[in-house]
């Protein structure tokens, strides 16, 4: 199929592009990478009568470290955060997730704010940005805010930008010396989609874990922080009896309906499965 008729703006500032946004509002979508979207077009799944392409912004690409934070432009691409020496110095949990998002031709296109406004349930980022703490900066014609990734993903494909604001930029907090991270999925083939995945991280003190976080992906229609599994491993070594009772408290934390290849239970038994080798993984 092709995509229905649209009208194309290429933004020269982000100025420009929120000008467009604010004169056409539902009517508008934004392009970054455009590998989803695109898609999404010649399904049809989508109709804009203008793409506002923001692709070639140099103000919203980059990483920049400052004040204990990283701050990762939007439209930098999923390849530029793989090989980042500063993302695998100070955020190495990105570097671990970064290879497991589809392929290097999607990779050295797509956007990391494409994937967070996208919000796709089995998309690696938002969970990694939850584990992180991350806070995003969504700018409108009549001003920025920032909002908590924890507060971000609303629903299915449904986040809390608003219809005339642009995400430009992600901040995380770079976390401290003894903060371990592990990033574990699986996938039918290297590339696809998690069928389940989860982003942890937490403060390793001698083997034993606190300010756990574990962030799941592919198990509902938004990342979930599983607060009790998290509750049950801190304060604890991640040995046998503790992973186990972690493992134990994820029934309260996770529902997972089933998707077009697994049953919940089959995601359920792979959630504990993960956990206990993340778990593993941040002690090791
Ligand atoms: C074959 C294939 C396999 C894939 N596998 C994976 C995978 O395993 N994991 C994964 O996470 N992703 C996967 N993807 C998706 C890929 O990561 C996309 O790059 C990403 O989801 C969207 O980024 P984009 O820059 O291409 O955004 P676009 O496709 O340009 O835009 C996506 C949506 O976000 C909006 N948007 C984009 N940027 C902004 C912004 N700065 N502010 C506000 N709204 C914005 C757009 O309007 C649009 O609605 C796959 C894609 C393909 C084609």
């Amino acid at each position: 199929m092709k995509a229905p008729p649209f009208a194309y703006a290429r933004a020269r500032s982000l100025a420009e592009a929120l000008d467009l946004l604010d004169r056409h509002g539902d009517g508008a979508k934004l392009l970054a990478g455009g590998q989803s979207l695109i898609a999404a077009l010649n399904m049809r799944l989508s109709a804009p009568e203008l793409l506002i392409d923001i692709s070639r912004l140099g103000e919203l690409s980059g990483i920049r470290v400052r004040d204990g934070h990283v701050r990762i432009g939007a439209l930098t691409t999923h390849a530029a955060i793989e090989s980042s020496p500063d993302i695998a110095k100070h955020l190495p949990l990105l570097a671990q997730a970064a290879p497991h998002i589809a392929h290097a031709a999607i990779r050295n296109v797509g956007t990391f704010g494409g994937s967070i406004a996208l919000a796709d349930p089995a998309a690696e980022w938002p969970a990694c940005c939850i584990a992180l703490d991350a806070r995003f900066t969504l700018v409108g014609k009549r001003g920025a805010r920032q909002v908590k990734a924890r507060e971000f993903f609303k629903g299915l494909y449904s986040t809390a930008l608003r219809t005339a604001e642009v995400l430009t930029q992600v901040e995380i907090p770079i976390p401290g010396p003894d903060y371990r991270s592990a990033f574990v999925e699986l996938a039918r083939r290297r590339g696809d989609y998690a069928i389940v995945g989860l982003a942890a991280i937490g403060k390793n003190t001698r083997g034993a874990l606190s300010d756990t976080r574990l962030a799941f992906f592919g198990v509902g229609a938004t990342p979930v922080l599983a607060k009790n599994a998290m509750t049950a491993i801190d304060g604890r070594a991640a040995k046998s009896d503790a992973i186990a009772a972690a493992v134990k408290a994820l029934e309260k934390d996770l529902d997972p309906g089933p998707d077009l290849y697994s049953s919940a239970a089959t995601k359920m038994q792979l959630a504990r499965v993960l956990t206990g080798r993340a778990l593993a993984a941040l002690v090791a």
